[in-house]
């Protein structure tokens, strides 16, 4: 059976799903669920795989909400990993379209499915449920879990306005929390008692505003006062600022980061103040693979979908990062709303569950199965993407 046959059956078969895609993505549209509570899209997800012949496997990673449902007909070949996600943000809703991410990756998972047991070609498929992307980073918990270890390439879409395209690189970041601790006294009366923590805080968003200049152009330093006094009249105590650094590569935020924690060191140092810093690690930088995304891109036009030749860099941060770091990964964005509406925002919560929605569902489920199954079927390659994989994410 030649490749554009296994296409053929892949994409007949995701048409024959598509209803229940489409109820599905409306479903967990209208019951948004934040992150690691996933349990109805989760569970429908699942129940849908199930129903449609996969092997489901829930909580893989120790997450009530993710799930691990994996199909193949003959040992060996390699393992492609489709990512759904699922979870809605706080107060709007589903305003990032994880609605269509995680459906679209099911009947990817359905289409490749079909080819395989039309075909008896090796090879597994894998549609990964990864909770909590935006906030938590369920992907990260997975990565730990060894979830990707027998995984050989990830692909994932995501919804966005504009023109289809593939991402390129995202933001790595590393997230702080500064409290300086100085000493109350009245603020007029007896000021040369105190020991002011908001002298602090200002002068350490004065040495950040000075450090701008010196640092790349793709690091952000963004952060709020979380704490700054308790009275106009006393001077303030206890002070307390949420800080976050990022950058495309993971050496240049290590060394920002270490340059942004001697701000925060200048303000106790010139305030008196006793400064305690916690710190963690947040999503890492996503690499972008060439290899995949040329085939990614391919299959979008060869379904009539208009994409951006190059691979476009981002200015956000996922936890799909963390995969592109695993294994050799593909995110492309596809269209759900015109150029200027932005992610996050109400207008983008109505586009992901309009006809254009349906739509981007089903191009995405067509496109991820017939890039699995090119690599399935072309052994050299998923060797070329993974040459590539190995160079690139070093930084
Ligand atoms: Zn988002
Ligand atoms: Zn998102």
């Amino acid at each position: 059976m030649d490749l554009g046959e296994l296409k053929k059956s892949a994409s007949s078969a995701i048409d024959g799903v598509r209803e229940e895609l489409v109820r599905l993505a409306k479903d967990i549209h209208e019951n948004p669920e934040l992150a690691f509570e996933e349990y109805k899209a989760s569970n429908w997800l699942c129940s849908f795989l199930e129903k449609e012949g996969f092997l489901v496997k829930r909580k893989v990673a120790g997450m009530d909400t993710d799930f691990l449902a994996s199909f193949s007909v003959k040992e060996g070949g390699p393992t492609i990993a489709v990512l759904a996600e699922y979870d809605a943000l706080p107060g709007v809703g589903h305003a990032c379209g994880h609605n269509i991410i995680g459906t679209s990756a099911a009947g990817a998972g359905v289409g490749v499915k079909k080819a395989l047991e039309m075909s008896g070609i090796p090879g597994r498929v894998l549609v990964l449920g990864t909770p909590a992307e935006e906030g938590g980073g369920g992907k990260v918990l997975m990565v730990k879990a060894g979830i990707f270890k027998d995984v050989d390439a990830a692909l994932m879409m995501h919804p966005t306005s504009g023109t289809s395209r593939i991402g390129g690189r995202s933001l790595a970041t590393h997230s702080f929390q500064f409290d300086y601790y100085g000493k109350a006294a009245h603020a007029a009366g007896s000021p040369t008692e105190g020991i002011n923590a908001l002298d602090a805080v200002n002068i350490f968003f004065h040495a950040v505003a000075c450090l701008r200049q010196h640092v790349p152009e793709d690091v952000r330093m963004h952060g709020m006062v979380t704490k700054g006094g308790d009275a106009v009249n006393i001077i303030p105590d206890h002070t307390q600022v949420r800080y976050l650094v990022r950058s495309y590569s993971q050496k240049t935020l290590k060394k920002v980061c270490e340059r942004v924690k001697d701000c925060a060191r200048a303000g106790a140092l010139a305030t008196g103040c006793k400064l305690e810093i916690q710190e963690a690690d947040g999503y890492k930088a996503r690499v972008p693979n060439k290899v995949l995304s040329d085939l990614f891109r391919a299959n979008l036009a060869m379904l009539g979908e208009e994409v951006m030749g190059d691979i476009v860099d981002g200015k956000g941060s996922t936890d799909f990062g963390d995969v592109s770091r695993e294994v050799p990964a593909c995110n492309a964005y596809i269209k759900i709303a015109p150029e200027g509406v932005a992610g996050h925002s109400v207008e983008f919560r109505e586009a992901s569950i309009s006809e254009r929605a349906e739509e981007a569902l089903i191009l995405s489920a067509k496109a991820m199965a017939f890039t699995a199954l090119d690599l399935m079927a072309d052994s050299s390659l998923l060797l070329k993407a993974k040459e590539e994989f190995l160079k690139a994410r070093q930084d």
